[in-house]
């Protein structure tokens, strides 16, 4: 049995798939849920709804994130699943989390925006800035000001990132050592982002007990990269040991390979 009555909550009508406020005069039955009680309401339901879908996903501004895109696309064709990049926002504290769609998405290759964990938007390839469906208005004109920044410098801002919070802006974990925190990411990021990985502290702030936890007795990380690197070779000479030549490139993204060339740029010979 359908009944007229005025609902008590806000809810969506059956019939037009249109929103009613709570108040609004509906026919109501166990079996076909709620409905606009006339057709005219229906129509002026769906006509809001088609402002608010508009509302909801229209262009609200550009950001030209192409730095970004490439950065990204990069460090995934290097093998990262789920490449991101963290940043903060302009106030100095907020963290923005950016990563890319994929292959299946809507319009791919867009970066995606969050907020301290809330997902804002995102922005597409060419610059279009589109917000979240449940919340567009949190995708501000300040935050694309500010997307617009990261996208001219994004290893500048992730450094920036790095020495705010302690944190690696690629992977999130926690930055120990004293070169990466110089540098602003660790080694292995580093390779993964084609970044530098070179600092000029490094003797002054790591002990030799800390590069040998890592890369075994000076001796031991010299022979094991001489023999890594055919056209150089390993060279004991007295105490000092040393190695040096040319890594085979598909070593290079291996933990060894990584290792290998840290000890050849930054030669922790002892
Ligand atoms: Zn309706
Ligand atoms: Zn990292």
């Amino acid at each position: 049995m359908a009944r007229t009555m005025r609902s008590k909550f806000p809810g969506w009508c059956k019939s037009c798939k249109g929103k009613f406020p709570a108040g609004a005069e509906i026919v109501w039955s166990r079996a076909t849920g709620a409905r606009h009680s006339t057709e005219a309401a229906c129509d002026v339901a769906k006509a809001a709804w088609e402002v608010e879908k508009a509302k909801r996903s229209a262009v609200r501004g550009h950001a030209d994130l192409t730095g970004v895109i490439e950065f990204i696309t990069a460090a995934r064709e290097r093998g990262l699943k789920f490449p991101k990049l963290r940043v903060l926002d302009s106030d100095g504290e907020a963290e923005l989390v950016l990563g890319l769609t994929g292959e299946r998405s809507k319009v791919p290759g867009s970066v995606t925006v969050k907020r301290d964990r809330e997902y804002v938007g995102l922005v597409r390839p060419n610059g279009d800035v589109v917000g979240a469906w449940d919340a567009p208005d949190l995708f501000d004109d300040a935050l694309i000001a500010h997307l617009a920044k990261v996208g001219a410098d994004p290893t500048g801002l992730a450094k920036a990132y790095a020495e705010f919070s302690g944190a690696c802006s690629f992977c999130g974990t926690t930055i120990t050592d004293a070169g990466s925190i110089e540098v602003g990411y660790g080694p292995v990021c580093a390779k993964h982002w084609g970044l530098p990985h070179k600092y000029a502290g490094v003797r002054a702030s790591v002990t030799r007990e800390e590069i040998e936890n890592v890369y075994g007795t000076p001796k031991e990380a010299a022979r094991g990269v001489g023999e890594m690197m055919p056209e150089g070779g390993f060279e004991e000479s007295g105490s000092t040991f040393s190695a040096g030549g040319s890594l085979d490139a598909a070593l290079r993204d291996t933990p060894e390979g990584i290792a290998a060339e840290m000890w050849t740029d930054y030669g922790f010979r002892m």
